[in-house]
């Protein structure tokens, strides 16, 4: 036993990680660079197809994409099923039925860990008069820069996670791990059916699913590698203020009545002051205290304050370093207002007093905050600010959104083998970074299944998504593509160590 133990305590050492890659990798390496223009030719074959999910007239388009990616699965060997899903009363049905999910998957040797890898086929509306360069469904090849709407979100990573184990299946190497697909069609649309089919599918298709990779977003910087562990919430609110039952004319009205909009004005005031701390009692009480083993995360990340502030065209942030800079954007909570209901917006000057307005903002919230939470003290503090405002009027606060932060264990065996691959790929160790912005995506399949989940992004900062002239760099979808396949040689190894050191 104990010469067990030492065998493998190597393995299991964080600080351990050799970057030359292995024989194996070498050969998968090599296999990968020759088939890249193969690789970019199969890219080029998704993104002709315009499977924009928000526009349904082009629904059909999303069952053409699942069964071309379907049928690439099947070319590798895999068990697909297409299942059928249902969401009714979404604003994006329309009385059209949703495209099927595909469940796919390869192999079952009860002593792999089996790595279950989801994205998505649909993609956000293009259209070249929106500002493209190129068409956005053709994909088009400029200084190593593959435009093309979906390079990077998502059928760029999905088809390199694909060719990843095509190379094993090429090169006749038996696959480290099991693999399971799960691909949908709808997520830009707010992944239609999709939580159904996980609560369906969480004791049969997920049963033997010991890892979950995501990888839908992107890197914090343009060369930097990233592994992904965690993303706020959203909780947004309407604050609803009525006055009178119709708008009045302010030269007749004005100065004798409690107006709405100034009401409305005051309450959303109380919400966040200048230096962005958040005013409401007892907010920041459940924010989980940051560890000085977190706070190392921060120190190594390649975050460029300058060009950020450029990027975005603000003349000064909040916060005056990086630490805090990353450290707000990611894993503190946040108030924005985002407008008003009711209210005159159009130009030139209308001399109305508005009857109702509704005033509207949201709170990213972050670990270990509580919905339920949130939302009473939110809804006292308001009540509290207009009392005392003695003002007749009618007041009513409702939280219109509530989604949950995710967050995962960075010392997850599955952030080890990215790391590992990753390391082995770009030769550096990957940025460790949150999302500031909601996913919903992780936290369902973590709610549902309770597996590891990571998210593992292969686009750089630049890449565009959603945007106009989206795309991926081949050099990240080449090395996204190894680095995938590193992932699973890693995860094989350092699975089965970690179960030998159990059994020890
Ligand atoms: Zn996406």
């Amino acid at each position: 036993m104990i010469f067990l133990v030492c065998l493998i305590m190597p393995l299991l050492d964080l600080s351990e990680s050799s970057s030359k890659p292995s024989d194996d990798e070498q050969k998968i390496f090599q296999y990968i660079d020759h088939h890249q223009d193969i690789f970019v030719q199969n890219l080029s074959d998704w993104v002709a197809v315009e499977s924009d999910s928000i526009q349904p007239h082009l629904r059909g388009n999303i069952t053409e994409i699942v069964k071309i990616a379907a049928d690439s699965l099947r070319a590798l060997g895999a068990t697909v099923e297409l299942r059928n899903v249902s969401a009714q009363d979404e604003p994006y049905v329309q009385n059209l039925s949703l495209p099927p999910v595909i469940l796919a998957e390869l192999g079952n040797d009860t002593e792999k860990p089996t790595v279950c890898f989801y994205g998505h086929l649909d993609v956000m509306p293009a259209k070249k008069e929106d500002g493209w360069k190129t068409d956005p469904y053709r994909l088009t090849e400029v200084d190593g820069k593959l435009y093309g709407r979906g390079t990077t979100d998502n059928k760029g990573p999905v088809l390199a996670w694909i060719n990843a184990v095509r190379t094993f299946i090429a090169l006749n190497m038996t696959l480290p791990v099991n693999i399971k697909f799960l691909l949908e069609g709808m997520e830009e649309a707010g992944s239609l059916g999709l939580e159904d089919l996980l609560k369906e599918e969480n004791k049969i298709f997920f049963s033997n699913v010991t890892y979950i990779v995501i990888s839908d977003n992107i890197w914090l910087s343009n060369e930097k590698p990233a592994l992904t562990y965690g993303t706020r919430g959203n909780a947004g609110f309407f604050v609803e203020v009525e006055c009178c039952k119709k708008d009045l004319h302010s030269g007749s009205f004005g100065g004798i009545i409690h107006e709405a909009m100034s009401d409305l004005v005051a309450l959303l005031d109380s919400l966040v002051d200048s230096s962005g701390r958040i005013l409401i009692p007892g907010i920041y009480e459940d924010v989980a205290n940051i560890t000085d083993e977190e706070m190392k995360l921060y120190a190594p990340i390649d975050f460029n304050f300058d060009e950020h502030k450029m990027n975005i065209g603000v003349k000064e942030f909040l916060y005056k370093t990086k630490d805090d800079i990353l450290l707000n954007m990611w894993r503190n909570p946040s108030l924005s207002i985002h407008g008003i209901e009711g209210a005159f917006s159009e130009p030139g000057i209308k001399t109305v007093i508005p009857s109702k307005v509704i005033g509207k903002f949201s709170i990213r919230q972050v670990p270990n905050m509580n919905l339920p939470t949130v939302e009473s003290q939110v809804k006292e503090h308001l009540n509290n600010v207009f009392s005392k405002r003695n003002s007749p009027n009618k007041l009513t606060v409702s939280m219109q959104v509530g989604a949950m932060p995710w967050i995962a264990n960075v010392k997850d065996l599955q952030y080890e083998a990215a790391r590992r691959a990753i390391k082995t790929v770009f030769q550096q160790d990957p940025d460790m970074i949150r999302d500031g912005s909601t996913i919903p995506v992780a936290k369902m399949f973590e709610d549902i299944t309770k597996k590891s989940i990571m998210m593992f992004p292969i686009g750089a900062a630049d890449d565009g998504e959603h945007s106009q002239n989206e795309k991926i760099n081949r050099l990240s979808y080449i090395n996204g593509t190894k680095v995938f396949a590193s992932f699973l040689l890693e995860i094989s190894k350092l699975h089965g160590a970690s179960k030998l050191m159990t059994a020890t």
